[in-house]
């Protein structure tokens, strides 16, 4: 499709994948709005100054919460395609600041849906669901059951156990304040496509990430602190529960996902975007420890035992019917044959380089945990989506970007 001239509005523009769905629309030369909140000290979100594209953008003051400003925002950039990515995307957030979320990610989705239903609007609409929206995935008997015991009941019931690699007709049993969110909005756009004819078209991405990816997400949490050891400016690192396994992909593969919805998604329709990859947050760890020059000849529990040599090892043997990139540490922990508590305190790392230590802060194991994340991409690979990335690459990406001493959190 030709993008060129086509009047685009982003919610979310300020964000991580708004700002580089910005900068690829415009190198596709579409007219590009976006709406950005108000900054009482005036300056322009750094995702889109990082991006370069400050002065290529439209960028309209508005909020979702403020009917009003959606109303200006339409009549400012009379859209052909809102993509609606704004939201507040942290789920560990959405445990402490619920009503938050649910004022953005629902009251907001609610408003812009009545405003472009409201001033007649034929923009299509391209969401941005959420994989977390499946949440509690069944991947064996034994995790069902664990289930059972930890939340009384599995609602709905699986039919088919592994649910894993995940479809669209998964069914969906939300874990958070911000996952029943995402639900809320995923029903509400299609909803109004059958209500009212919005021609609106569901993406649910699995997590995605890169440069410039959210400093309180695992990927970032990982690879800044990685950088920041590599400095010498703290001496281990510290993290939540690296059991779970995410379908992790690059940004700028979801990001070609959501031109393509926009482009051939069906109205009413939700579609997947994925890896078709699964990988522990203890790989993402060690993987990336790797591509930052230590080598990592094992891993064993700090209060002793669970020890694994050579544990970035790269497995082949196939898990629930496919094959992708993995390590020997994520095939033990998708089989249920290691797992890492908070009673082993941490890990120890022997690389070649000395000791890495990676403890346990029980302030970072969630509530209620998703344990593992992998999408079944079928529906919207038959509209062209590809996935280019890999997961080192991704990590790369993100190393880099906390080389810069600026980028490095404290
Ligand atoms: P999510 O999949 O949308 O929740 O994305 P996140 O990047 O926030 O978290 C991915 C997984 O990493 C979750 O299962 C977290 O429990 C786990 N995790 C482990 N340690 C941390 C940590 O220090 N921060 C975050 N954000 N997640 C962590």
């Amino acid at each position: 499709m030709n993008w060129k001239d086509k009047n685009v509005l982003i919610t979310g523009i300020g964000g991580f994948a708004g700002s580089y769905l910005a900068k690829k629309l415009i190198n596709k030369e579409a007219n590009v709005y976006g709406l950005i909140r108000r900054r009482a000290d005036g300056t322009i979100a750094k995702n889109i100054i990082d991006r370069g594209i400050a002065g290529e953008v439209n960028l309209i003051e508005g909020d979702l919460t403020d009917v009003t400003s959606l109303a200006d925002a339409l009549d400012q950039s009379e859209p052909d395609y809102i993509f609606h990515l704004a939201a507040q995307s942290f789920v560990e957030r959405s445990f402490h600041n619920s009503q938050e979320t649910q004022n953005i990610n629902c009251m907001g989705t609610a408003n812009l849906l009545e405003t472009v239903r409201v001033k007649d609007s034929d923009s299509k609409i391209v969401f941005a669901g959420s994989s977390e929206e499946y949440g509690l995935v069944l991947s064996s008997q034994e995790q069902y059951e664990k289930a059972k015991k930890d939340y009384g009941t599995v609602f709905p019931e699986p039919e088919n156990i592994p649910e894993v690699p995940i479809s669209e007709t998964n069914p969906l049993r939300p874990m958070s304040p911000y996952a029943v969110s995402k639900v809320y909005g995923d029903y509400l756009m299609r909803n109004y496509y059958h209500s009212y004819g919005v021609n609106a078209v569901v993406s649910r991405a699995f997590n995605h990430e890169g440069a410039g990816r959210g400093i309180m997400f695992v990927t970032s949490v990982v690879t800044n602190q990685i950088m920041k050891l590599k400095f010498g400016e703290i001496d281990r690192i510290v993290i939540g529960n690296l059991n779970a396994l995410r379908d992790w992909s690059h940004v700028q593969d979801i990001v070609n996902g959501y031109l393509l919805l926009a482009e051939k998604g069906q109205g009413g329709e939700v579609y997947n975007q994925g890896s078709m990859r699964t990988n522990s947050v203890l790989s993402y760890i060690l993987l990336g420890l790797e591509e930052a020059g230590w080598n990592v000849n094992g891993i064993e529990a700090v209060n002793g035992g669970k020890e694994i040599q050579d544990p970035t090892e790269f497995d082949e043997s196939p898990i629930f019917g496919i094959k992708f990139p993995k390590t020997k540490v994520d095939q033990l922990i998708l089989e249920g044959e290691l797992e890492y508590t908070i009673k082993d305190k941490g890990i120890r790392v022997n690389t070649q380089q000395g000791d890495v230590m990676i403890e346990f802060n029980p302030d970072r194991f969630r509530p209620a945990e998703v344990p593992i994340l992998l999408a079944d991409t079928n529906k919207i690979q038959k509209l062209g989506a590809k996935i280019e990335f890999s997961l080192n690459n991704i990590l790369k990406d993100q190393l880099n970007y906390f080389l810069k001493k600026e980028n490095r959190s404290n």
